[in-house]
């Protein structure tokens, strides 16, 4: 299966070792063409603002909704997350705005901005939770998936094919929540590929009757 991974800025490189790990083919996403072919995107944790220039410079913000689109799952760490969100709270840089969520930008604080803490994930199991000056979900739509929760807020969600974590599964070396994410994107595959299997087979009968 093919993943692409975000790589204009932020840790791409972590996400294309652990997806790799996992005997996913990771490809770098740094143009629109890049793309093609892809079952999966991870956008990584990096700068939120630097990700959304350079997104928007290279033409990949249009392109990346017309995958979404299509139903190719998304899944967002971190800035990923923030990327993804319907709303910033209280900032007006550029955001894809795909899933319905609104988030604070480093609303953890200044003294414990980065920490780790012991998350329990739905259909993953326990989980340790690496936040780096990470966002905080304010608002979530009722059609969001709660898949985990820190001090009864969420900090992983999923709308249909788009999931966030505000942490950092990359820096774990724990893969399962990207075999979680593997998981979607075969589901995906799997569908897109469904009606051409079923022509096939038709055309496959077809001449059998000649
Ligand atoms: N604080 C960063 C931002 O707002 C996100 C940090 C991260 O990805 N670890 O873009």
């Amino acid at each position: 299966m093919k993943i692409g991974v975000l790589a204009l800025q932020g840790d791409f490189r972590e996400h294309i070792r652990i997806l790799r790990k996992l005997d996913a083919d990771a490809v770098e996403v740094r143009m629109p063409k890049d793309l093609n072919g892809i079952d999966g995107l991870i956008i990584p944790g990096g700068e939120s603002t630097s990700i959304g220039i350079l997104m928007k410079r290279a033409g990949m913000d249009r392109e990346i909704k017309n995958k979404h689109n299509d139903g190719m799952p998304i899944y967002g760490t971190c800035a990923g997350a923030i990327l993804l969100a319907k709303e910033i709270i209280g900032n007006r840089q550029l955001t894809l705005g795909l899933i319905d969520i609104s988030v604070k930008r480093n609303d953890y604080g200044r003294q414990i901005d980065s920490f780790e803490a012991d998350l329990s994930i739905k259909d993953v199991g326990d989980f340790k939770g690496i936040f780096i000056r990470a966002p905080r979900i304010a608002r979530f739509n009722n059609h969001c998936q709660i898949l985990s929760e820190l001090n009864l807020e969420p900090v992983m969600l999923r709308e249909n094919n788009v999931l966030i974590t505000t942490f950092h599964p990359e820096l774990t070396g724990d893969a399962r929540v990207h075999k979680y994410f593997l998981d979607m994107a075969q589901e995906h595959k799997e569908l897109k590929d469904a009606p051409e299997d079923a022509a096939n087979q038709n055309s496959r009968e077809a001449l059998l009757e000649l």
